[in-house]
């Protein structure tokens, strides 16, 4: 037994008698606890366990429904439990029993959505006569696996088609046979591949229970009480399969689900399935089969659920169903709406608003944001990538655009094809190799005068490039080597193992590691990501070669649908999850965000009807299964009528989906939209979704701009790396306004005249003119940076704008990994987690000499880790270490992360930051310790500020530990913080001027800067 107390709703379906009952279920309602209770109290009744089956949706509930259920009946000797399966396990399980009678094989394999487009663009390439225009095949493809689909949710052939078409067909009713011939191929293919897809598995255990009434009867046999979870998700084809095998009988269905929370029609599901289950499953005993509600909703705070119950009403409702209750200990929660002038500005203000709330203690994982459209996706990936929010993308097509991602896969698609140019350059151009357009010039030029060879080529033929920059040949040169060397590794090696050998020998998860906290999780949930898509992996046909996962992949980035198939990713990292709204069902989070709420986009415009007048997509009425629920639009009077009735049900669909959005939240629901996108010519103006949120009493308005102005600037698209060019030391379009009047300097640096050099400077003089001058200032008040920026900006402005405003790629910072292991073994130790060994730590690593400072060490240099050992910090307790923290100052804030701090007997903290260099006294760095002790003096770290402060510099690379310390006092604190206040203002309004000094000769941009170049050479 639990400690479970029901409701009065949840008592009387748990002590309702076995006989067929719908559920209705609203959001949060604790369902799952009421339906695990019914089928426990069954078995507690003295039911056989094994009687009893459980019937839902995906993996992952069903694994839950087992384990609640063993809780909840509790250990049996007898080890007899509940069966639970999802819809298509339910089906596999039949195929597998009697699967001999239909045309099913136990060796086959499920299909994904990669493998579905790349069969797809097969057949209808290997079509002879198709009578579809393939010009626009990307399109073909949708609309074949769309008629695919439903052929397979309606159990229909091409010859139930054919035989209602008319004698003289028209282009849509042409169009709509050819397609399905089409579908046919399709499946045949796959039969031929030893495929099936989960709508297949229904259909074959459909032919089965409905072609063989012994199986039905043995098959219902079995069970005295079926649970059928999630109901409205199911499909026409799922309803025949249930119904074949448990309708008219003995055994007690139950169905669990909520007509608002239908969400998946697109895909198949069939609202009419739990609008009809009552004549679907009658009592046996001839009684009406009854619907009880659960309404007391146990998730979501009371102004979320406010909005849930407005959204509700405009909602066809069940007769049985009632708005949502709020708990009784539910507090009152937040909804606030926001509408801005822009997209990126709605999206910074999300970033940062995340960012606030992280900072009061709501881990990263706490938060998500629900797009309605993939489209809308990226704008807010790149505002948390900007403020360095770790997040992760659920969409697979997504995640193949994400920057380490795409270098994974171009790395894997050279080395399938030394050819492939885009992914060539993309890698030289990325941050670990940073040719410059100059050299990649060099090379095309060369490739145009030796009978257009490529230029994988021309990289076996550099001495022969003129004009190549020293550093671009060694550059190149290190990139043919590395190529080289993966090549012959990755000779006979499977996918996954090409990956790992290519993280692995190219230092990925080393670089990864090296980034700061938020960049390096996000990136490894990516990466993480994308291996685990190419373990997951197996070919349609043939052998599983690079050259198929690249197909594939193609085929994923594709497939326009495919994150909606994919059930939100099970992430366990610390990260904001970014995903659609359809994703997101089922799952919950403290805070949720919905953005981009603007007229048209949620509840979005319907873009095609679902008219099978006009749409050869759509079925005829009289071939589906749930014809019953279109009889409105199969009698209307006319086409504007059946319109009518069509549109009200897209609407009727988008404001579930609403529903479902705003029930994902528990605590706070923020709900946000924005007039200006660079995809509309005027305004938009705001979503009735959030026209509602506005006026629920309690919401707040956190910004509403009713004159939106003139359309903005696009922003400059800070994180796609620029190319560091010496060509371009600012950036293209300053240097293109630099020169337009200069036409000599074109000559003076080399670049190719064209003939018709004339026409082509008019028309660049036009393209100048019309570049817009960004207008998005950056605000004073958002301005955020790191404490190793400000480093940087105090040693040179210049570098410091390459780094924080324009982020030019940067060298792989090889010291930066070699002094990442040397910090996580210090903090491993300090925070007692481990003694390890000696440290990886190698001073060849960075060839001798300490990159970050610009030190040569000399020949007496040893492993910082013993170093560190002998010293006094080895022996005593930090009393904290790896502090993050943020430190708020007037025109924004400050992050970092302390090292350590000591607690000393008279009280006083000491602030240490390790180096696993040699000393150097450089003043640019005083900054580091100043904010830290501003930091812990503004109690930022504990609270609590100690009566007296020191900082150290506790340098380990040479052969005994060096420390320099400083008493802290009043004064010393109030030059701190003005020296600090006015780097920060630099850091907003500049101006960034060269600072050349000895050490521009480790500065990653050196070759871009004229200044620092002047001063090493
Ligand atoms: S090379 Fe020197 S002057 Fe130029 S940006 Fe780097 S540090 Fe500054």
């Amino acid at each position: 037994m639990t400690g479970f107390t029901p409701t009065r709703e949840q008592r009387a379906i748990i002590e309702y008698p076995p006989v067929p009952l719908r559920v209705v279920a609203g959001a949060g309602t604790g369902k799952t606890t009421t339906i695990v209770e019914r089928l426990a109290a069954g078995v507690r009744r003295g039911g056989d366990p094994t009687r009893a089956l459980g019937i839902t949706f995906t993996n992952k509930a069903a694994d839950e429904l087992r384990i609640r259920l063993r809780a909840a009946i509790g250990d049996r000797s007898d080890g007899r439990e509940v069966e639970v399966a999802t819809y298509h396990g339910f089906a596999t399980s039949i195929l597998e029993e009697f699967g001999a009678f239909v045309r099913y094989r136990p060796t086959t394999s499920l299909m994904d959505e990669g493998h579905r487009s790349e069969l797809a663009y097969r057949v209808l390439r290997g079509l002879d006569s198709t009578g579809l225009d393939l010009a626009a095949l990307s399109k073909r493809k949708e609309e074949l696996l769309a008629m695919a689909d439903a052929m397979t949710a309606n159990l229909l052939t091409v010859d139930d088609i054919e035989r209602v078409a008319p004698n003289d067909p028209d282009e849509v009713w042409q169009k709509r046979i050819a397609l399905a011939h089409a579908a046919e191929s399709y499946a045949a293919a796959k039969y031929q591949l030893d495929f099936l897809e989960f709508g297949d598995l229904i259909r074959l255990a459909v032919d089965l229970v409905e072609g063989f009434d012994e199986i039905s009867s043995q098959l219902a046999a079995r069970y005295d009480t079926v649970l059928l979870d999630e109901y409205q998700d199911t499909d026409p084809a799922q309803r025949r399969l249930l119904t074949a095998v448990f309708s008219g009988r003995e055994t007690a269905v139950t169905a669990v689900g909520d007509a608002d929370q239908t969400i998946y029609e697109w895909r198949g599901a069939s609202l009419e399935n739990f609008i009809d289950f009552p004549q679907h499953f009658p009592r046996p005993d001839g009684l009406a089969t009854e619907t009880l509600p659960l309404s007391i909703n146990r998730r979501s705070d009371r102004v979320v659920l406010d909005l849930a119950n407005e959204i509700q009403t405009l909602l066809p409702r069940l007769e049985a169903s009632k708005p949502l209750t709020a708990n009784d200990d539910a507090a009152d929660g937040v909804l606030e709406v926001g509408w801005f002038t822009s997209d990126l500005e709605e999206a910074a203000w999300i970033a940062e608003t995340i960012e606030e709330r992280h900072r009061t203690g709501q881990p990263w994982s706490g938060f998500a944001v629900l797009c309605r459209k993939r489209s809308t996706i990226p704008a807010i990936v790149r505002a948390l990538r900007r403020a360095e929010i770790p997040h992760a993308v659920s969409s697979m097509g997504e995640l193949l655009t994400i920057p380490e991602v795409a270098d994974l896969l171009a790395w894997l698609r050279l080395l399938g094809d030394p050819g492939d140019e885009p992914s060539l350059l993309r890698i030289w151009m990325g941050g670990m190799y940073r040719v410059g357009m100059r050299d990649i010039s060099c090379l095309a030029r060369w490739c145009s005068h030796s009978q257009g060879r490529d230029l994988a080529v021309a990289l076996e033929h550099l001495d022969e490039v003129e004009g190549l920059t020293p550093d671009g040949q060694e550059r190149l040169e290190r990139f043919r080597s590395h190529h080289v060397d993966l090549r012959a590794r990755a000779q006979m090696l499977p996918v996954p193992r090409t990956l790992s050998m290519v993280i692995d020998q190219l230092g990925f998860w080393d670089e990864v590691a090296a980034q700061p906290s938020p960049q390096s999780v996000t990136a490894r949930v990516n990466i993480g990501r994308f291996a685990s898509l190419a373990h997951r992996w197996r070919p349609l046909d043939g052998k599983p070669t690079l050259a198929a996962f690249l197909r594939y992949v193609d085929a994923l980035e594709d497939a326009t649908s495919a994150e909606e198939l994919e059930a939100a990713a099970d992430i366990s990292d610390d990260v904001v999850q970014v995903i659609t709204a359809h994703t997101a069902k089922g799952l919950e989070w403290p805070v949720v965000f919905l953005p981009c709420l603007a007229k048209g986009t949620f509840p979005t415009r319907v873009r095609t009807y679902d008219d099978p007048g006009t749409s050869a997509l759509s079925l005829p009425y009289s071939l589906r299964l749930d014809r019953a629920s279109y009889v409105d639009a199969d009698s209307a009077a006319t086409a504007s009528d059946r319109r009518a009735v069509l549109k009200s049900r897209h609407e009727d669909a988008e404001w579930r989906l609403a529903y479902v959005a705003v029930t994902r939240a528990k605590h706070d629901l923020i709900m946000t939209g924005h007039a200006w996108d660079q995809d509309v010519g005027k305004p938009r103006s705001p979503s009735p979704l959030l026209e509602m949120a506005h006026t629920v009493a309690g919401s707040t308005t956190v910004a509403w701009v009713s004159e939106p102005g003139p359309k903005p600037a696009p922003m400059p698209e800070e994180d796609i790396l620029d190319i560091p060019d010496p060509l371009f030391p600012n950036d293209w379009a300053t240097a293109l306004r630099d020169r337009i009047d200069d036409p000599q300097w074109i000559i003076d640096h080399h670049i190719e005249l064209v003939d018709d050099v004339e026409r082509r400077s008019e028309q660049l003089v036009m393209q100048v003119g019309n570049l817009q001058v960004p207008t998005v200032e950056r605000s004073m008040d958002t301005f955020s940076t790191s404490v190793t920026n400000l480093v940087a900006l105090a040693e040179c402005p210049l570098k410091f704008k390459w780094i924080h405003h324009d982020r030019l790629p940067r060298r792989p910072r090889i010291s930066a990994i070699a002094g990442t292991r040397f910090h996580r073994q210090v903090e491993l130790h300090n925070l007692g987690i481990a003694s390890l060994g000696t440290s990886t730590f190698d001073p060849n690593d960075v060839g001798g000499v300490d990159e970050a400072t610009g030190d040569t060490p000399g020949t007496d240099r040893r492993n910082p880790w013993e170093v560190f050992e002998e010293s006094r910090f080895h022996a005593s307790q930090a009393r904290f270490a790896e502090v993050p923290f943020v430190l708020s100052i007037e025109q924004g804030s400050v992050r970092g992360k302390i090292d350590a701090i000591y607690e000393h007997d008279d009280g006083t903290w000491e602030i240490v930051d390790y180096k696993s260099g040699v000393r150097r006294d450089a003043e640019a760095r005083d900054v580091q310790l100043e904010a830290y002790a501003l930091a812990v003096t503004d109690g930022a770290i504990a609270g609590t500020v100690p009566e007296r402060l020191q900082v150290t510099f506790a340098y380990f690379g040479g052969t005994a530990c060096e420390e320099v310390s400083t008493d802290v006092d009043g004064t010393w604190i109030t030059e701190a913080r003005s020296h600090v206040d006015d780097l920060i203002a630099t850091a907003v309004t500049g101006p960034f001027d060269p600072r050349p000094s000895p050490s521009c000769r480790w500065c990653d941009f050196l070759h871009l800067c004229p200044a620092g170049r002047s001063t090493v050479t």
